[in-house]
């Protein structure tokens, strides 16, 4: 390990490795893998990739890796086996097929959100339109500094006005679904399913904050960097969640065999 978690939270981690049955969730951009400039080259810090493995093969522990890309594009990223939980799109994306639950004014309202993106992209160079089962995100990373306000002023007073549409802002993205979903409702959602009694979830972004927002008291949520957040721990960067996560493991597998 490269440096030692800080007292608190180390004390936190011990705590929720003795749940009964646990429930290890985790963010992916940022939080598992670095930022990086181009989205198709994330990847998981090789440290971090082995201790969720490790985590997932143990009895009682069950590992979820929740985050805003399609489920496609996370499975293809992390290459994580089936004993690790993969949801995408903010929770609309289960690995059992839960997208297929749109009715037909979602499929139109997602339809007409896929036109305005594509006219705003012909609008804006470098605005990217990305198309989720039920959502689209549109990055203005790359549209030209001057230009950045006016794109964003043009998603507010466009897709994000369309009706019953859900908006979702996160670094240099506006995501609009056409159902409500949230990392908030995913957590739920597994915690039910898998019958949990501690839920411990590691996120970066201000999507990630729906998720702090439904834990419950003996949960332990764990914020990456610097920003307001309702977690109640927090660590700098992805290289801290790696000794995070490994220190579970170790303190998981201690009390399991104990
Ligand atoms: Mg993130």
């Amino acid at each position: 390990m490269t440096r030692p978690l800080p007292g608190p939270l180390s004390a936190e981690v011990d705590r929720v490795a003795r749940a009964e049955r646990l429930l290890v969730a985790s963010d992916f951009d940022g939080t598992m893998s670095a930022i990086v400039d181009d989205p198709a080259a994330a990847r998981t810090l090789p440290e971090t990739d082995a201790a969720i493995r490790a985590l997932a093969e143990l009895p009682q522990t069950v590992v979820a890796v929740v985050s805003g890309r399609s489920l496609a594009m996370l499975h293809q990223l992390t290459g994580l086996p089936p004993a690790v939980h993969l949801v995408g799109s903010h929770g609309m994306e289960f690995d059992e097929s839960f997208a297929a639950g749109l009715d037909e004014a979602d499929r139109d309202r997602l339809e007409l959100l896929d036109r305005q993106a594509t006219a705003l992209a012909a609008r804006f160079a470098g605005l990217q339109v990305e198309r989720k089962p039920a959502s689209i995100a549109m990055h203005y990373r790359h549209v030209a500094p001057e230009q950045r306000a006016a794109a964003v002023e043009a998603i507010a007073t466009g897709p994000q006005l369309v009706d019953g549409a859900h908006v979702t802002t996160g670094k240099e993205v506006v995501e609009v679904a056409a159902v409500q979903t949230s990392k908030g409702y995913a957590l739920d959602r597994l915690r039910a399913r898998e019958h949990v009694d501690v839920v411990m979830f590691v996120g970066d972004d201000v999507t990630d904050e729906h998720a702090f927002a439904v834990l419950r008291e003996g949960d332990l949520g764990v914020k990456v960097g610097s920003g307001p957040t309702a977690a109640t721990q927090r660590v700098a960067g992805v290289a801290d969640v790696a000794v995070l996560f490994e220190t579970l493991v170790q303190l998981r597998r201690d009390y399991l065999s104990s």
